[in-house]
């Protein structure tokens, strides 16, 4: 499924103008508005100014704007972490890591110390001050962003901004979640969701590493999309009287899967997990259902030998290879372009449960 390259003729302005369009929100679960702004132009060092051409819409930006999170996010916030443009001004230092005119992603980790013991072994996501987009700094949901230079993504030039902007946080994260779903090629592993944003890309991942997959999701259009990403065997948890006999019975040896990665939210399914998997399975959470808890038989966890390997977004080398396959035409993303003013109605939308695939905003719009 090989990507078209489009090259986007804003790319090439790269004035910085002294106001620009940001969405904001001043409360928890406040209304998101539509305003001018200054542009920051004194940018502190290390620093790069990024003028957004597109950006995706993750839950996560709801979670923040509801605030129903157990971490405080900033207030006014600028969301968004899903941000594709190029760089047009550069703080002291930042030239170290890009230039002008450079193609570059915004992601969830906006910046890390670089110094901590997590980011000494390159745990930068877990890195004790980490900055991230559209949570704790503001993010992509704006003309021009300010980010740290060196935690900012290269988008290679076989990839459209547009296509490159859900692979920044729904990539990189479904990506980081199959490399640490202790699969190698030829095992079976279970993509709970696999017809959904963050599902059908790891549904095309975990089959370009090698994997045999099985999607689980819902109705005769996931089913159509897990097909087209690469999954062999389609279980619809609707239909389905056993799911987890199912499952098993869908593996070659009848023992279960060797990986299951859940982007799904719904507590259920990490419990089912554990029933299905072989032993010695990984059960990788991904999908962060609010207030929910794992619950694991202890006896039959240890005696599986079962391991539950919790994955947060990738690292910046992660990044670099989520983005990489993709533009080797290895992954296909499904997604629907909006305007940034479309966005009370998209919060709304993914609020009742309406939206499907991932939602890609052009940030002039
Ligand atoms: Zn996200
Ligand atoms: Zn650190």
């Amino acid at each position: 499924m090989p990507q078209r390259s489009t090259i986007d003729p804003r790319e090439k302005q790269l004035n910085v103008p002294k106001r620009h369009k940001v969405a904001i929100f001043r409360e928890q679960g406040g209304p998101i508005t539509i305003e001018d702004a200054d542009v920051v132009h004194d940018l502190p060092r290390g620093q790069a100014l990024v003028r957004v051409i597109y950006s995706g819409v993750c839950h996560t930006d709801l979670h923040a704007n509801l605030g129903d999170w157990p971490v405080p996010n900033k207030l006014p916030l600028i969301g968004g972490h899903e941000g594709a443009g190029v760089v047009v001004k550069l703080g002291e230092g930042a030239d170290q890591h890009v230039k002008i005119g450079d193609r570059v992603g915004i992601k969830w980790i906006n910046s890390s110390c670089g110094d901590c013991v997590y980011c000494r072994k390159s745990h930068e996501p877990n890195c004790v001050k980490a900055e991230c987009s559209g949570f704790s700094v503001d993010g992509s949901f704006q003309q021009y962003a300010v980010a740290d230079a060196k935690s900012l993504t290269p988008i290679p030039a076989a990839l459209s901004l547009e296509t490159a902007a859900p692979l920044l946080c729904a990539g990189v994260t479904v990506y980081k979640a199959c490399r640490q779903a202790n699969f190698t090629p030829g095992d079976t592993v279970v993509i709970v969701g696999s017809g959904g944003g963050l599902g059908h890309l790891a549904t095309q991942y975990a089959s370009y590493m090698g994997a045999r997959v099985i999607g689980i999701d819902t109705g005769a259009d996931k089913k159509a999309l897990s097909a087209k990403c690469g999954a062999e065997v389609f279980i619809d948890f609707n239909q389905s009287k056993d799911l987890i006999a199912d499952i098993k019975a869908a593996t070659p040896d009848g023992l279960g899967p060797q990986a299951a990665i859940v982007a799904a939210s719904g507590a259920k399914a990490y419990e089912q997990a554990l029933e299905y998997l072989r032993p010695r399975g990984t059960l990788v959470p991904v999908g962060l259902p609010p207030n929910a808890t794992i619950k694991a038989d202890v006896f039959w966890t240890v005696f599986k030998s079962l391991s539950i390997v919790a994955s947060y977004v990738g690292n910046r080398q992660e990044a670099i290879e989520a983005l990489d396959i993709a533009a080797r035409g290895k992954i296909n993303v499904v997604s629907r372009t909006l305007g940034l003013t479309d966005l009370p109605e998209v919060y709304k939308q993914m609020h009742n449960g309406q939206i499907a695939g991932r939602i890609v905003l052009d940030i002039d719009r």
